[in-house]
């Protein structure tokens, strides 16, 4: 009996071993393989634009009030017509971000009025020194879409004064 216990509780073992060697892999071989984020992951922030190319941000600085790590600096600046960034009579002529300070909480997307700021899928962050983890606007706002103008655009006198677009209901 004294023999026999040991030698099951070894086969055990090994057909353990005998069977993980035939099961699919599930070692992600990063950074050459990724896996895709979830659909409500929060990653670095991007600030949007509109399709004709003009930023949705209006510096406003409701992000920076409502984050509670005091992340975010805003400091805007007036538009005009010949000389304009986003839709109304402001742009945020600085924006930054302090991503060692970020706890991805999303209280900044939540409170902008014209959907500007989202957490993206980014999540490849490092960093070599503190102020690198600062990311300003250029950083942060996306490309040009096709067919849109980058800014500042010159537009005609009248046009896009309205700061806030008129949205539907969020449905989720
Ligand atoms: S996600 Fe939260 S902590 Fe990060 S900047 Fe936005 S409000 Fe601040
Ligand atoms: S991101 Fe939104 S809340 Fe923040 S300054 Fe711009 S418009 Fe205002």
């Amino acid at each position: 009996m004294r023999v026999v216990e040991p030698l099951i509780e070894l086969g055990r073992g090994l057909w353990t071993t005998l069977r993980s060697m035939f099961e699919k892999p599930v070692t992600t071989q990063y950074p050459e393989q990724k896996r895709p984020v979830k659909a409500r992951f929060r990653g670095r922030h991007v600030l949007k634009r509109y399709d004709n190319g003009l930023e949705k941000c209006i510096g406003c600085a409701l992000c920076a009030a409502a984050c509670p790590a005091d992340a975010i600096f805003v400091e805007a600046s007036e538009n005009s017509a010949e000389v304009r960034y986003s839709p109304g009579d402001r742009y945020a002529s600085t924006y930054e971000i302090n991503l060692l300070r970020c706890i991805y909480c999303g209280f900044c997307e939540d409170a902008c009025p014209t959907e500007a700021i989202v957490l993206g899928d980014q999540y490849e962050l490092s960093f070599h020194d503190r102020r690198q983890a600062i990311y300003p606007k250029e950083m942060l706002i996306e490309s040009v879409p096709a067919g849109g103008q980058p800014t500042p655009q010159k537009t005609e006198p009248g046009m896009f004064t309205r700061s806030v677009p008129e949205m539907k209901d969020p449905f989720d």
